[in-house]
């Protein structure tokens, strides 16, 4: 069984297995073939990992379905899936270090945060799914006196899971925990530029007592991998996220094989709105976090900000001070809040929108370079002056890169805000609560958050509007995107038509 012996820069270890996670054991792929997990912050190798084909993924899917008909599905009362569920959360909790060492080892995110953040709302999630495994409940419903009728809330059965690299572990959680909860089983697919998390809490899924083929974890590319998940005529849905091409893709995967289900959470351009009567160094303070937070690479990153033009100027120096400030460099150091990005074809591709930014006329008030050093790191960087055509004021960047704008009124404001193929999330800042709730209804995003950023909670709903998605992941919502509804007749008085 191949491991990795990690030592991390703050002289944590750990070791992770890099073969497939199928039922519960550890395998080598199929046709033996492995690829590297680079460490952003210095473009160098950590190890290898096994890559999975279409043959692995067929395994992997019989695994599962064999533990549906047997140990998992209807098989195990809901209150026996949650103590499970919440067995898993203690272990986490007891190892939040090194997860999120292996976090920042593998993705370039602050340490710190990796900590604080994401390994602590991967127990949170799942504590909070445990909770629903037993009140997946369904309805009586009243039709006559001549027959009792009521609905079922069935799992789905076999899920693929296909996840990215910009929270590897919170989109793992987000995935498995409420599939598990309502009785379905998995095949996951890690991003195959962070693989490395996940294996670790296969480990701890093994050890909670999770039993064999319920989670059933895979590296691999998305193209082979993914895409086999995607086509494979034994999964029943398929839950997505990344980006909208790639979704796309999936959908149509999905519609050309077995029609199996698809939730998908993919891209956002969203706009943070500061009206004029904002607290201005409050608001600043969450725009820059708006946009900064995990270099960027949030599909919610308020990556469009507008502000009133009678506090623009005044808001733009608070906004570059801040942005300014942000402690980047060594995720390991304890203060850094901006680590690299997780490629250098992601940092290729930011720095391509950064020049084609410059080249179609906007400003660039701060930034606009590349960091230095081996890693792949990126300037804070904001444009101002921005023609609202133009590819940087309308597609998803993905990296730490804000464009900034004046508005007039409200009307301009929501016509410009709306305009765009997303509609993940957005942010009202203003002091007037009649104005921000107003704004906030009338803004096209699954998510609106007032006078803050980025919030986000297991118990609270997130998806999007229009390109940003099908479905809605967290929240007591998630649960109807892993479960079938069966309705029952039963026959009291009902004599026979014929
Ligand atoms: P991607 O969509 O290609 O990758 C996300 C996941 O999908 C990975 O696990 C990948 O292996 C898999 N995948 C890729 N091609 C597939 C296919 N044909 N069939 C099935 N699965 C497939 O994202 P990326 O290339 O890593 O990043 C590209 C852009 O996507 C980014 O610049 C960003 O704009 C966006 N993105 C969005 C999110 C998000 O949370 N919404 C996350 C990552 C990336």
């Amino acid at each position: 069984m191949p491991t990795l012996n990690l030592t991390f820069p703050n002289g944590g270890k750990s070791t992770v297995n890099t073969d497939l996670f199928i039922n519960n054991k550890w395998v080598p792929a199929l046709d033996g073939k492995t690829f590297a997990t680079i460490n952003p912050t210095t473009g160098k190798e950590i190890g290898q990992v096994a890559e999975a084909s279409a043959k692995d993924i067929d395994v992997a899917v019989k695994a599962a379905r064999a533990a549906y008909e047997t140990s998992w599905g209807e098989k195990v009362p809901g209150f026996e899936r949650g103590k499970l569920l919440l067995k898993l959360a203690e272990i986490v909790e007891a190892n939040l270090e090194e997860l999120a060492n292996i976090e920042s080892l593998d993705n370039g995110k602050a340490v710190a945060i990796a900590k604080a953040f994401d390994a602590s709302e991967v127990a949170a999630c799942l504590r909070y799914y445990a909770g629903w495994a037993d009140k997946n409940q369904g309805k009586t419903i009243e039709v006559n006196d001549t027959k009792f009728t009521y609905t079922r809330h069935e799992p789905i059965g076999v899920c693929g899971q296909i996840i990215p690299w910009n929270f590897p572990l919170l989109m793992f959680a987000w995935k498995i925990a409420p599939a598990l909860a309502t009785g379905n089983v998995v095949v996951l697919k890690t991003a195959e530029q962070t693989p490395l998390s996940a294996y670790k809490m296969c480990e701890f899924i093994a050890q909670a007592g999770i039993p064999p083929g319920v989670v059933n974890v895979v590296s691999g590319f998305g193209p082979v991998a993914g895409a086999a998940i995607a086509k494979h005529m034994d999964i029943d849905k398929v839950a997505f996220t990344g980006s909208t091409l790639v979704g796309r893709n999936i959908m149509k995967n999905a519609a050309e094989t077995n029609l199996k289900k698809v939730t998908l959470e993919l891209g956002g351009k969203s706009p943070n709105i500061i009206f004029k009567d904002a607290d201005l160094e409050v608001a600043a303070k969450w725009a820059a976090f708006g946009i900064m937070f995990n270099m960027g690479q949030c599909c919610c990153a308020g990556s469009r900000v507008y502000v009133e033009e009678e506090i623009y100027d005044q808001f733009m120096e608070v906004l570059e001070k801040v942005c300014k400030s942000l402690p980047k460099g060594d995720p390991f150091q304890a203060s850094t809040f901006l680590g690299p990005q997780i490629s250098q074809l992601q940092q290729d591709r930011i720095m391509a929108y950064i020049d084609s930014g410059k080249k179609d006329g906007a400003k660039v008030r701060i930034g606009g370079s590349k960091g230095s050093g081996d890693g792949y790191f990126v300037e804070p960087t904001i444009f101002t002056d921005v023609n609202p055509d133009s590819k940087i004021a309308r597609e998803e960047i993905f990296g730490p890169v804000v464009v900034c704008s004046k508005f007039k009124d409200e009307a301009d404001l929501l016509r410009i805000a709306n305009d765009s193929m997303y509609g993940l999330a957005a942010a009202v800042f203003s002091r007037d609560v009649s104005r921000a709730i107003g704004t906030a209804h009338k803004l096209n995003a699954g998510t609106v958050w007032v006078n803050c950023y980025n919030q986000l909670n297991s118990q609270v709903p997130f998806g999007g509007y229009k390109a940003s998605g099908i479905g809605r992941e967290l929240g007591e919502y998630a649960l109807t995107n892993y479960t079938n509804v069966k309705a029952v007749h039963v026959n009291l008085t009902i004599p026979c038509p014929l």
